[in-house]
């Protein structure tokens, strides 16, 4: 390879600015103002009707005085590096697609899922006792039987955070604008402390799919007034409303479980029905539409793209 060539190579590999706009062509198109908002989502087509007619959405606000305290299993991030990471600007965030194996599971090697894009929202779209954040961070795990698990971390103005520095020296501007930069492990990005919110709810926009298992992380992380403004230069009030809690009830770490605790399948003995009930319900649900659901396959295919 001529040096020239060489140089052309890493200035695509590094710094490539592609327009993506032809991804987008087919969608139905939707937003966060008036016409085409969180409010108008559900008649947008018929594929978001979730957006209305759902009753396990997200966000919602978690109320620390009704959680329920439960011997939920503390989390390991087993993520990787990416050796080339894209950051794309999809004209509602700016999503990173990670594609190296980077998994997301409970300490005891249960509960498996892969890490595939993490994206950020301003300010936080949960709230924790009516308070909103700066900023929300999503990471987007599946499993391999396609079923979403998502970890939110909330971000509030404070120290400078130089994590952020490769991806916030090059957040792609223009809608449909795609950078490359180079390795990187969004585990560093992460509070110290792991312990977390847990509830099932729905990706926070169209097509709003449910049976989403969210972990909300308790401690935020910090990111400088200036860096704040930097992402909010690109994209700011991506924020869907706060949806109704209905029957659902918000577990919360706070007594981690011991050995002992847990028989030969790896689950946890909790003395709580509520769980019981929701993971066969989920289970079931996530079988039959697999089988006889044509149109879920579409469905799921659409999650890629989640933002
Ligand atoms: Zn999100």
């Amino acid at each position: 390879m001529s040096i020239k060539r060489l140089s052309i190579y890493l200035a695509v590999f590094f710094f490539a600015t592609i327009s993506a706009t032809s991804a987008f062509a087919e969608r139905t198109p939707w937003g966060y103002g008036p016409s085409d908002g969180p409010k108008k989502w559900g008649s947008l087509t018929e594929k978001f009707s979730l957006c209305k007619d759902g009753k396990i959405q997200s966000p919602i606000n978690i109320n620390t005085e009704r959680v329920k305290e439960l011997k939920l299993k503390e989390l390991d991030f087993d993520y990787k590096s990416s050796s080339a990471v894209r950051m794309i600007n999809t004209g509602h965030t700016v999503k990173i697609v990670h594609d190296e194996p980077s998994l997301l599971k409970y300490a005891d090697g249960s509960g498996e899922s892969d890490l595939f894009q993490f994206h950020f929202h301003s300010p936080s779209e949960h709230t924790v006792d009516g308070r909103r954040y700066d900023m929300e961070m999503h990471l987007i795990h599946k499993n391999k039987a396609g079923n979403i698990s998502i970890v939110g971390v909330f971000i509030r103005e404070g120290e400078y955070n130089p994590e952020f520095d490769l991806m916030w020296d090059f957040l792609p501007k223009e809608i449909g604008d795609e950078d490359i930069f180079r390795s990187y492990n969004p585990v560093n990005l992460l509070p110290e402390n792991k312990e977390y919110y847990k509830y099932t709810g729905s990706i926070t926009t169209p097509p709003c799919i449910e049976n989403v298992a969210w972990f909300i992380l308790k401690e935020p992380i910090e990111l400088s007034a200036e860096q704040i403004e930097t992402f909010r230069a690109v994209h700011d009030h991506n924020v869907r409303p706060l949806q109704p809690l209905n029957n659902r009830t918000v577990r919360s770490t706070g007594i981690f479980i011991d050995d002992e605790d847990i028989d030969g399948s790896g689950n946890a003995q909790v003395d709580d029905p509520f769980e019981d009930t929701f993971d066969e319900n989920f289970e079931n649900t996530f079988e039959d539409d697999l089988i006889e659901d044509d149109s879920f396959e579409d469905t799921l295919e659409d999650t890629q793209d989640y933002e």
